[in-house]
């Protein structure tokens, strides 16, 4: 079997093993770092920040399920002042995003997130990333049940286990008992979603989903996992794939690829090989409409008398500084837990009844609003060119400013359309899903390369899962909120009563 590069440097060195290094580098300085190891870092959450020449990195952090505590969100603030030009990027699987740190800082952020249970290890490269959920995941009244203790199993599980740490290439797991799919299964690599089975609720579990350049849309396996057995399940669907999954090629490795070639009925026959055990066919999944894991106000919690209330971070971008507030008046009002989602926003769950009123009033949630406009709510973004080394375009400021834009074109418009960029095809901002996408390309004007978009439309997750269909390429960056603008008129002024932007 051909390997490419990066399978020949992990059978090298493995990814875990590079710790070691990255504290002798902390001595040493950036120009000692051997060029495999800025492959390796990726295991411990790091990335060379672009310009590739410089000597700053991102780091992102994992939240499995988006669950901070207070004491979590203020080292998370406090790292990010100190190291990190007091940037926090929340990002769409529920983790934090570190920029401009170097390698000298690394050795004590690694202490002080251990200090509090955290980690950056696995937040990237070829192994089990940061496992999602619902954002609201023991809070939700709607929820069958409770998945809290088995995301944090899986991810036990998985850290620093070097049975798992040379998988194809990443993994990306979902975990939520919720029937609006907050969990957005369908684009992950395995999903596990609610079933019920006579009187029992269990799993269905899906695999085989992921966006990248070419999206698939995960397939249910039609078996009905009980509560106890889904660890298992989930260590078995990862062996089948660290086993079985393609390596010749970077971009025809992620599982989606197996799945689409052995379909679900022989993974599934591997996967009960690999287990030693046969599970129940059949049972139903549970599921209502998709709400696009949005989840601003004030909701009641399942536990009379709390509540959780949803903001809006607009497109996840952050100052530490802020997140200290945050975390400030969760302690006042709430018992100091944060919420970060897979919509790049945030939640204070646990706040009384009676403390509602005076919460809203802080100046923190006046800025950073539980009822945000229609378009500056529903605004995703990668990283973009700012940071990230495969950017084609900026994204960050240019999804702000066309969702401001559009705000202001259209101030009472009532339903949301979902925005969404990409950087490049890579899909961290999941343009796919989107009702609007922009994927980043890059146009010649006047004998200048400059930013442009390909527009998409029409996607989503939930019973009529799809992903949007491209309908204008290449639109000059400084065009497309004109593009979009003349969308959603034809939208308002088409569309028939009730109808949504995903039906029209
Ligand atoms: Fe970078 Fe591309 Fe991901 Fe955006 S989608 S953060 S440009 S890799």
């Amino acid at each position: 079997m051909a390997l490419n590069k990066e399978e020949q440097l992990k059978l090298e060195k493995d990814g875990l093993d590079v710790l070691h290094d990255i504290h002798r580098y902390a001595q040493e300085g950036f120009e000692a770092i051997d060029p495999g190891d800025f492959i390796r870092f990726k295991w411990y959450g790091i990335y060379q920040q672009k310009p590739k020449t410089d000597p700053y990195f991102m780091m992102r952090v994992k939240i499995p399920g988006g669950m901070l505590t207070n004491e979590q969100a203020v080292v998370v603030a406090e790292l990010g002042n100190k190291f990190g030009r007091g940037l926090v990027d929340v990002t769409t699987r529920q983790a934090i995003q570190y920029h401009w740190l170097q390698i000298q800082d690394m050795p004590e952020i690694f202490d002080r997130l251990a200090q509090v249970g955290m980690s950056p290890i696995q937040a990237c490269g070829d192994v089990v990333r940061n496992v999602i959920s619902s954002p609201v995941a023991g809070l939700d009244a709607k929820e069958l049940f409770d998945v809290r203790d088995l995301v944090q199993a899986v991810e036990q599980k998985f850290l620093s286990n070097k049975e798992y740490s040379n998988l194809p290439r990443k993994f990306k797991i979902s975990i939520a008992a919720d029937p609006r799919d907050l969990g957005h299964p369908e684009i992950n690599d395995l999903a596990l979603v609610p079933a019920r089975l006579g009187d029992e609720v269990g799993y269905h579990i899906l695999v085989g989903g992921g966006l990248s350049a070419k999206p698939h849309m995960a397939q249910n396996l039609n078996i009905f996992i009980r509560q106890e057995e889904a660890l298992q399940v989930i260590e078995g669907v990862v062996k089948v794939y660290r086993d079985h999954g393609y390596r010749e090629k970077r971009n025809h490795a992620r599982v989606k690829y197996l799945v689409a070639d052995w379909g679900a009925e022989k993974f599934r026959e591997v996967l009960e090989e690999t287990i030693g055990k046969t599970y129940t066919r059949g049972g139903e999944r549970v599921q209502e409409d998709w709400n696009g894991a949005y989840l601003y106000g004030v909701h009641k919690q399942k536990q009379e008398g709390l509540n959780f209330v949803g903001l809006s971070l607009p497109v996840g971008r952050i100052t530490a500084d802020i997140l200290l507030e945050f975390a400030r008046v969760a302690k006042k009002y709430g018992n100091g837990d944060l919420r970060t989602t897979n919509t790049q926003n945030i939640i204070i769950p646990n706040v009384p009844d009676a403390n509602i009123d005076a919460l809203l009033q802080e100046p923190i949630i006046a800025q950073f609003t539980a009822s945000p406009k229609a378009f500056v709510g529903h605004a995703v973004s990668c990283t973009g060119n700012e940071f990230c080394n495969l950017a084609l375009v900026e994204t960050k400021e240019r999804m702000k400013g066309i969702a401001e834009f559009l705000d202001a074109t259209f101030p009472d418009f009532g339903a949301p359309i979902r925005l969404h960029v990409n950087g490049c095809p890579n899909q961290c901002g999941q343009q796919a899903i989107a009702d609007i996408g922009l994927a980043g390309a890059l146009v010649r004007r006047d004998g200048k390369m400059i930013d442009a978009f390909d527009v998409s439309i029409g996607g989503g997750l939930g019973k009529d899962a799809q992903f949007n269909r491209k309908v204008v390429l290449k639109v000059p960056g400084d065009q497309v909120q004109y593009t979009i603008e003349s969308i959603v008129r034809y939208y308002t002024e088409q569309r028939t009563e009730g109808e949504s932007f995903r039906e029209f």
